[in-house]
Order: C-alpha cells, then sequence, then structure tokens
C-alpha cells in the first residue's frame, strides 16, 4: 500500500503547474488556535519567476475523469496515481505548520468520481482544519468545475481564497483541447462566490456578526502558449473576468510541454513562453494600477505584444506625440506613463516638485530610471534637442543599454525549482 509520503510526492509533483498560490490578501485574525494570515500576508518565498512556495502545495488526488490535453492529470496519462483521504491532508497540514515549514495551504484536485463528491472531500478538509484544528492559517481552495452551490458556499466559510481555472484563454482553444469542458463551468461559481461576497458584505451593515466568506477573494490562471490565442485574445478575457467577477488575480502560466500526444501542442522540448508571461502579467499591471486602457496597449492592429520592450516602453514608442511631458507640470497620471517611472516615484515627483522645480540629480535621487526615462521627460536642466528625437533610435539605445533579468535566464527550464 502506498505511504502517505509517497502520496505527498506525487500530489505535491502534480500541483506544481498551478501558479495562482500567491498568499496576498488574507486577513484572519487567531482566535485562540494556531497559525495566522495577518494583513502584511504570510511568510512566503517567491521564485525568481514569482512562484510562491511557501504554502503546502498539494492536490488531494491527481485521478480525474476528464482529459484535457494540456494537463499532466488528465485520465489517459499513464502515470503513478494517488488520493489523500480528508484525515491526511488535514494531518499533513498542521504538522507541516508545526514544524515551521509552510504558512498556510493551497490546496487543489482532479476529479474524482464527480464533481461533488471531490468538492466535498475538499469542503471537508477545510472545515476540519478550521473547526477541529483551530488552524488559522492561510487556506486557498480551488474550486471544482460544476460543484453545486452549497458545496462552494460551504467551503468559503473557511478559506481564505478560492480560486477556479479558466485553463485555456478561448473558448475554441478550449474545445480543442479539453472538448469535455467549457468556460461557463468556470464563469458560474466565479459569479456565485463574487454574488456570495456581496450579499454578505450587505447582510454585515445590518448585523454584525455575519461570518466572513473568501475574505481574500477569488482568482484564475489561464495557460499561455498551449493554442494560438494572440496576447488580445488573452487580456480581453482577463480584463472581462476581472470587470465581472472582481477577482483579487489572474495569473498567466507559460505551457510547459508534458507529452507529445497532441499534434497541436508545443512539443516536449519547446521553451515555456517565459518572457511573454512576464509581459502579459506587466500588461495586466499596467491596466490595474497605472489606468491604461486594454486597447492603448493591445488592439485588432496590435495583437501580440512587444517581447524585447515592456508594454509601457512599448506604448510610449507607438505614440511619441504624447511625450515629452515636462516633469514640472505634468499630472500625476501623465507622468505614470513614462517608462522608467514607476507609481511610488510618481508620487514623489508630484510631492517635491512643490518645493521647487525638480532637476537632473533630484529625479535620480528619487529612484526614477533615468537611463529610461531620460528620452521621454523635460525637467528643470534639461539640454536635449526634442525636434531631432526619432522613436526608433531611442528604442535602439535602451535596448543596447538594457538587460532584463528574463532574458538573461531564457531559455533555461521555468520549473528548475522543483526538478
Ligand atoms: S479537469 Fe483539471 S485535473 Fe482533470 S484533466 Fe482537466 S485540468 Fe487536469
Amino acid at each position: 500500500m502506498i505511504t502517505a509520503e509517497e502520496k505527498l510526492a506525487i500530489l505535491a509533483d502534480a500541483a506544481k503547474y498551478d501558479v495562482s498560490c500567491s498568499s496576498s490578501g488574507g486577513k484572519r485574525k487567531n482566535e485562540g488556535g494556531i497559525g495566522d494570515s495577518s494583513r502584511s500576508g504570510i511568510c512566503h518565498t517567491y521564485t525568481e519567476d514569482g512562484r510562491c512556495v511557501s504554502l503546502l502545495k498539494i492536490l488531494l488526488t491527481n485521478y480525474c475523469i476528464y482529459d484535457c490535453a494540456f494537463c499532466v492529470s488528465r485520465r489517459s496519462n499513464d502515470i503513478q496515481r494517488a488520493a489523500f483521504s480528508v484525515n491526511e491532508v488535514v494531518e499533513l497540514t498542521m504538522n507541516f505548520y508545526r514544524r515551521n515549514y509552510i504558512e498556510g495551504l493551497f490546496l487543489s484536485s482532479g476529479i474524482f468520481k464527480s464533481a461533488d463528491f471531490t468538492m466535498e472531500r475538499l469542503m471537508r478538509i477545510v472545515k476540519k482544519l478550521r473547526t477541529e484544528e483551530r488552524f488559522f492559517g492561510y487556506i486557498h481552495l480551488k474550486t471544482i468545475p460544476g460543484a453545486s452551490e452549497e458545496l462552494i458556499k460551504e467551503a468559503g466559510l473557511y478559506v481564505d481564497r478560492m480560486s477556479i481555472n479558466l485553463e485555456i484563454p478561448t473558448e475554441e482553444g478550449l474545445k480543442q483541447l479539453a472538448p469535455e469542458k467549457d468556460h461557463d463551468s468556470v464563469r458560474k461559481p466565479l459569479q456565485f462566490v463574487d454574488s456570495q461576497k456581496i450579499m454578505l458584505a450587505e447582510e454585515k451593515k445590518l448585523i454584525k456578526h455575519v461570518p466572513s466568506f473568501v475574505p481574500a477573494g477569488q482568482s484564475t490562471q489561464m495557460v499561455v502558449g498551449a493554442t494560438s490565442e494572440t496576447d488580445y485574445d488573452i487580456m480581453k478575457i482577463s480584463k472581462e473576468f476581472y470587470d465581472s467577477y472582481n477577482l483579487k488575480r489572474v495569473y498567466y502560466s507559460g505551457y510547459i510541454p508534458i507529452n507529445n500526444s497532441h499534434n497541436s501542442l508545443p512539443q516536449i522540448g519547446s521553451a515555456p513562453p517565459l518572457l511573454r508571461e512576464n509581459r502579459l502579467y506587466q500588461t495586466d499591471w499596467l491596466l490595474r494600477f497605472y489606468k491604461f486602457d486594454l486597447n492603448e496597449l493591445l488592439n485588432p492592429e496590435h495583437q501580440h505584444l512587444d517581447l524585447d520592450v515592456d508594454p509601457k516602453l512599448s506604448w510610449a514608442l507607438r505614440n511619441p506625440h504624447f511625450f515629452p511631458i515636462d516633469i514640472n507640470s505634468a499630472s500625476y497620471s501623465m507622468i505614470l506613463r513614462v517608462p522608467g517611472i514607476g507609481r511610488g516615484s510618481a508620487l514623489k515627483i508630484v510631492q517635491a516638485r512643490k518645493f521647487g522645480k525638480l532637476h537632473e540629480h533630484q529625479l535620480k535621487k528619487i529612484g526614477i530610471a533615468f537611463n529610461r526615462a531620460k528620452f521621454f521627460i523635460r525637467y528643470a536642466d534639461s539640454i536635449r534637442n526634442w525636434g531631432d528625437l526619432q522613436m526608433d533610435a531611442v528604442r535602439r539605445t535602451i535596448l543596447n543599454n538594457g538587460s532584463s533579468k528574463y532574458q538573461a535566464i531564457l531559455p533555461s527550464a521555468q520549473l528548475s525549482l522543483f526538478a
């Protein structure tokens, strides 16, 4: 019989393909039990490519009744299978926590027997951790597509974050690789959880002791590069999901070839699209925190992100008529659009210029990436002749002078951490 340790090796390995394990947003307080998930986030570690590794990240099982071609757990894949019992997951979590190995649990699962059969077990695990073990650490639970609302609702009372993976960004791509699935089975639970959150927040205004429900919000994940979708396709659906379901995060996971069984999938040996994944995250960031409109960054005429330069620089190079901006008079929102100036630096500029015009040395002291920003700004002692500025020359200069950590590590394998 397979031991719990052997199961752990199999089911932790199978869980590594899910990147949506960020623990941000947890506010659960310790009320006399064990563990904590404070506002400042639990203690977690990120690999260089942004993956969080401090949660106990496992599948309940890698048995699955579905056969999604991009997934290592698909039923036709000839791999060793295992399944934890409810008690085994609870014990592992508590033992790992007590040994200070982890700060929380990230629990996902293949689907065995049916969606409800699986979801009921996941719900029992999180319920037992909270109510019997008094575990107050962070819990991120993947919802099972097609599970009943009653089970999702009950599980939502015990977890911090819930998520459900969209997997393939377009419905056509999903049909191609996972004909038994559709986007609706992801939209429905996201919609349900969002409406429950809104309803309970309203009730909380009237009744003090309304229980918290998925307090760290929801997220989803898309596999990038398994099908032929464009970056525009990906960001369109991402924006729609952020807007429709109040998602905390959308994760983009570059497809890692796991088999050669499907002709349309990138074959084993192809490098995961790590740089593309990074550009998508940067675009996501610009849309959410820099007030860019999607059509400014991607549109029917410009459907793919520039891999050589980040999306803000790419936008600036395509829109020279906005530049140079005068750093001493431009609005905060326009300063935010300057390549090399982040949100913190933009705020410092607006504060600092109240006391006098800003010069080059002050901008450098504020911490902007001056060698990049200097092509797009005027400041008190700037001497550049703007009439002669050609954006293709700017691009060449920046590319010659800059280096990307992502380019530096390409084409190394994305998952070397787990190898
Ligand atoms: S349903 Fe989920 S676990 Fe099962 S094969 Fe599809 S992606 Fe993999």
